[in-house]
């Protein structure tokens, strides 16, 4: 942990945080670009697609379900933990997170903008009915809606639009911050990975925690390498 960056954040009075996978890891939850990435030898990145669903959606649900059964078996780690504290002490806080899995409430953070939905809502593929569904293992798979039609996991998959509301709150957190910290993602995934150019474009200082380089490091002043779970607790103590 450098002083600069503890430095940073006492100075700082409007904290926006960026999250993705890479900071459930810890927890046991396995990212999507990784060793630990791969299902049945099948990429997420061909299973996590509307174009995938529609072929076969048999598949991406055993996949989904999969998924659901670890992160039911998870709980959340110090970085969670940290992130939920700095929202306590923080008068302007706001909380972005590409996750799907939940661990950032279950940490106890309360307000969070879901850019990419949430792994425990279904939703009609037909009448758009959408729920809460924490079914473990899905009973029948796949699942169908009352009206007889497909029912999808409540995630953006690769290639949808991002949540309106959600993306607007995070556009509005990155451009308004002064102090942005990017913790566990590849930055490889837009639009989300755009809130970080847009936001050091407002001038805001970037800390970015990370266990490797990623596309962003050049745009973070700050880039802090070793796992989330470590660098957090350390950052805000
Ligand atoms: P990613 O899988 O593309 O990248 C993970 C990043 O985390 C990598 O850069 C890796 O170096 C870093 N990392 C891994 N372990 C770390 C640790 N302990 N501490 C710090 N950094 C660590 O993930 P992404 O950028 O979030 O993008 C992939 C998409 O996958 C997202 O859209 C997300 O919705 C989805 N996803 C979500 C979950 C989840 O909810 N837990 C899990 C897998 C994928
Ligand atoms: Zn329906």
């Amino acid at each position: 942990m450098t002083p600069q960056a503890k430095q940073w954040l006492s100075e700082a009075r409007r904290i926006a945080v960026l999250t993705g996978s890479g900071i459930s890891a810890e927890s046991g939850v396995p990212t999507f670009r990784g060793q630990d990435g791969l299902w049945r030898t099948h990429r997420p990145e061909d299973l996590a697609t509307p174009e995938a669903f529609a072929r076969d959606p048999k598949l991406v649900w055993e996949w989904y379900d999969w998924r659901r059964s670890i992160i039911s078996k998870v709980e959340p780690n110090p970085g969670h933990f940290a992130l939920a504290s700095l929202e306590d002490r923080s008068p302007d806080f706001q909380l972005v997170t590409q996750n799907v899995d939940g661990l950032h409430e279950r940490a106890g953070s309360r307000r969070v903008h879901h850019l990419h939905g949430s792994i425990w809502r279904v939703r009609c593929t037909e009448c758009g009915a959408e729920n809460n569904d924490g079914r473990v293992p899905m009973p029948v798979i796949p699942p169908r809606c009352g009206c007889g039609a497909l029912v999808r996991p409540g995630v953006v998959w690769f290639g949808e639009p991002l949540p309106g509301k959600a993306w607007m709150e995070a556009e509005r957190a990155a451009a308004a911050c002064d102090l942005l910290i990017v913790a566990g993602t590849s930055a490889q995934v837009y639009p989300a990975a755009s809130l970080v150019p847009l936001a050091a474009r407002g001038g805001a200082r970037i800390i970015e925690i990370n266990l490797e380089e990623t596309p962003l490091s050049g745009v973070a002043g700050l880039a802090l390498r070793g796992k989330a779970g470590e660098i957090l607790p350390q950052l805000i103590s």
